[in-house]
């Protein structure tokens, strides 16, 4: 028996959740407001005290978690050979217009964790969603995939001949900070101007539109003219970056989540497909766009595929266990 119990934790820059797993699935979940004073430990000390809460909500004992899996909001850093996050949402200290409680440059994820876990898997939260999405959802025995998120930002996860690519400081997939327009003065959160993310996050479409990008996205489904023509300018943004993709890595399939999608995937794909397949026919032929399969749970099961032994895969995928969380 070499893995009785996995736990996950899913860090974002507003919420941490923990979760505990059997091999019959999800057993409880909980979530907390992500730390942001103390030292640069304290956060993953919350993830760690996390988890000691959820093994107690499950009746698990807690030294009967035998791996974790982490899906980080990134990007990261090494330090010592160990991830740390480097995040503008959770670190105060990376640079001087920051409202945040702390003075953090880094947080040491990796080192605090390893004190416990030995076994243990940390990613972003898109290489995560891939993953997931690989194990369990969309895009099953499809070697050649990225996992692509439209929400407040934009990122991707790579897989390419059935390897997820990670890159030196596991940050492969920002390619949501690619530089698409020298023209265009949005600016990105990572302080570039005219990056594919700056083009089309909710923050860029809501700013363009005096709106918040929710009512623009609904207006523009409705047929709103004006809201209309911004949604599609950043379609074509966005269609545009992923042909990028195809460009570099010859993807085949794109699985795309986030809120814009979520709601409004089905109207923007014949607009991103269109910017995709007006270029190089050599390249882009048979490329396809499918709806994340994992939805809103995606976050979630992704922190818990980066640790599920793989010989609990297959039960997985017949049963669902997740969706429990759902409710959770
Ligand atoms: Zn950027």
């Amino acid at each position: 028996m070499n893995a009785d119990y996995i736990a996950a934790l899913d860090i974002g820059g507003t919420k941490m959740a923990a979760m505990v797993a059997s091999r019959e699935g999800p057993l409880a979940r909980i979530s907390q407001p992500s730390i942001k004073s103390g030292t640069p430990r304290s956060l993953p000390e919350q993830g760690l005290a996390l988890i000691d809460a959820v093994c107690e909500k499950a009746g698990v004992p807690k030294n009967a978690v035998r791996a974790l899996g982490v899906a980080s909001a990134g990007p990261f850093v090494r330090e010592e050979g160990a991830i740390a996050l480097c995040s503008p949402n959770l670190c105060g200290g990376l640079s001087g217009a920051s409202d945040l409680p702390n003075d953090w440059k880094s947080i040491p994820l990796e080192k605090v964790l390893r004190e416990r876990y030995e076994r243990l898997a940390i990613d972003n939260d898109c290489v995560s969603a891939l993953v997931a999405e690989r194990a369990f959802g969309a895009v099953i025995d499809e070697p050649d995939c990225a996992y692509v998120t439209w929400s407040t930002g934009v990122g991707f996860g790579l897989c390419v001949d059935g390897r997820v690519l990670r890159g030196k400081n596991g940050n492969a997939g920002h390619a949501g900070h690619m530089l698409l327009s020298e023209v265009d003065e949005s600016v990105c959160g990572c302080g570039n101007r005219g990056d594919l993310e700056a083009l089309v996050s909710g923050r860029n479409v809501g700013n363009r539109s005096h709106m918040p990008a929710a009512e623009l996205f609904q207006k523009a489904r409705e047929g709103d003219a004006q809201a209309r023509e911004i949604a599609e300018r950043a379609a074509n943004w966005f269609g545009r970056g992923l042909y990028n993709v195809v460009a570099t890595l010859d993807t085949r399939t794109f699985v795309i989540g986030g809120s814009v999608w979520l709601h409004h995937g089905d109207w923007l794909t014949p607009l991103v497909m269109r910017e995709i397949e007006s270029r190089f026919p050599a390249l882009t032929g048979g490329v396809r766009i499918l709806p994340a399969a994992l939805g809103r749970l995606v976050a979630d099961v992704g922190a818990l595929a980066l640790a599920v032994p793989e010989e609990w895969i297959p039960a997985w995928r017949q049963s669902k266990p997740w969706e429990k969380l759902a409710n959770a």
